[in-house]
């Protein structure tokens, strides 16, 4: 009986120690994921995107708002996070489950105003067979109003960057009133405020710069140095469906405003390109409807290729264009008296449409550049874009303002409310 009873106690007491090492075993190689969770979200939706297998654990979220622009920008960085992973983590087989490799996502989003977006990304990734995790944080800035990722230098003049030297980095959210910069995970915080003094557009608002509607109207208004050498750039043909936004980017690089000479038919083609290009403050004049020689046509059809494309673009902007640039530079007494409108014309003839070649644009531009020149370049060519960055680059360097052809005009004391032709700015 008491042989039993031992028996019995020795095979309790091994059946419990195996259930703890089972448990014990267990514990261990379970996968303890830590949390993460969105603390923001100001504009659109997150929801769960998992994804599940014995090497790897994908616990990321998928973002949906009205904008498809921004939703497909959003889901490519995702989706390419997804790729890293896999294909950093295919080569070995994971046994316990702790060993899987990890990927984490979090979204935040930030509501800057009626047009801006800013989304921060915060991943979390382990690889396989390490405990160790390594967070990371990606941002996106959108200006939702015209579909396109936003700047800082299509909000603040260059030389901001000197200002916040201590803060900067290329990774940065938008916010109501403040930028927030990240090194690594470590934020650092500057208001808008701070640098107001180098606002050159009207992208952010009064309420965002933390001013008033006056301090705000003086600062966006009139940002000429009329002691500074200035120039005019002009873009005709356009808009051109990617060109003339590359141009733009270029343009915002450089704290550089032109002057686009649009055809009516193609305003209507790309009206968001219409309306990118008033809004980031560039000027936009009349290149007539459908750009014929317009001395070959009557009165009334003068008038109505230049009418026509005003209203087009007005109705598009909300601005009335007032500039007109005739086709091929033709003037004559009956175009001259069918409208009240200035006729621009320009001193420095880039040949960008003949030569379609960078390495001759540019020197015959800038070779005999000065102060209130008119520059004409097109933005329907491909081969114009490299031409015009360095074109700017080469301006900006050397301390040119580039601005728009009624900025300079006007800077340089000039009447452009009446029937008058100009070749240029200059005195
Ligand atoms: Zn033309």
């Amino acid at each position: 009986m008491k042989s039993m009873f031992k028996i019995l106690l020795v095979l309790v007491i091994l059946s419990i120690a195996i259930i703890t090492g089972i448990a014990l075993v267990e514990y261990y190689g379970r996968l303890e994921i830590p949390e993460l969770k969105s603390k923001n979200l100001e504009y659109g939706k997150v929801t769960d995107r998992t994804e599940s297998t014995e090497n790897y654990e994908i616990r990321t979220k998928t973002f949906t708002s009205d904008n498809e622009f921004v939703n497909t920008s959003i889901k490519e960085f995702v989706d390419l996070k997804i790729e890293e992973l896999k294909n950093n983590n295919s080569t070995e087989k994971s046994i316990r489950d702790k060993d899987k490799a990890v990927l984490l996502q979090t979204i935040d989003s930030y509501l800057v105003n009626d047009n801006l977006v800013s989304v921060k990304i915060t991943s979390m990734t382990k690889k396989i067979f390490s405990e160790e995790y390594v967070t990371d944080v990606d941002t996106f800035n959108y200006d939702v109003a015209h579909n396109r990722e936003i700047r800082l230098e299509d909000i603040f003049k260059k030389e901001y960057k000197s200002k916040i030297e201590e803060q900067y980095s290329e990774k940065y959210n938008l916010r109501k009133n403040d930028i927030v910069f990240y090194n690594n995970i470590k934020e650092s915080v500057c208001t808008y405020n701070t640098l107001k003094e180098y606002t050159n557009s009207k992208i952010l608002t009064a309420s965002n710069l933390n001013i008033s509607d006056d301090e705000y109207n003086s600062l966006t208004s009139n940002l000429i140095d009329k002691n500074k050498k200035m120039i005019a750039i002009t873009f005709d043909d356009g808009p051109h469906k990617t060109n003339t936004q590359e141009i733009l980017n270029i343009l915002s690089k450089y704290n550089a405003k032109a002057t686009f000479f649009m055809l009516g038919q193609n305003v209507n083609n790309y009206p968001n390109v219409v309306k990118a290009v008033s809004d980031y403050g560039h000027e936009i004049g009349i290149h007539t409807w459908s750009h014929p020689e317009l001395t070959k046509l009557s009165g009334d059809q003068i008038a109505n290729e230049i009418n026509n494309t005003a209203q087009a673009i007005k109705n598009i902007t909300g601005i009335e264009p007032w500039l007109v640039r005739p086709p091929y530079g033709s003037l004559n007494a009956t175009v001259k008296s069918s409208v009240p409108n200035p006729f621009i014309l320009w001193n420095i003839d880039s040949l960008d449409w003949k030569s379609r070649d960078k390495e001759k644009i540019v020197p015959l531009v800038l070779n005999d550049v000065q102060d209130g020149d008119i520059i004409l370049l097109h933005d329907i060519h491909a081969t114009t874009v490299p031409a015009v960055e360095e074109i700017v680059k080469y301006l900006y360097e050397n301390d040119y303002q580039i601005i728009t052809v009624s900025q300079m005009l006007e800077a340089k004391g000039y009447d452009t409310t009446k029937t008058r032709v100009f070749y240029s700015g200059r005195q």
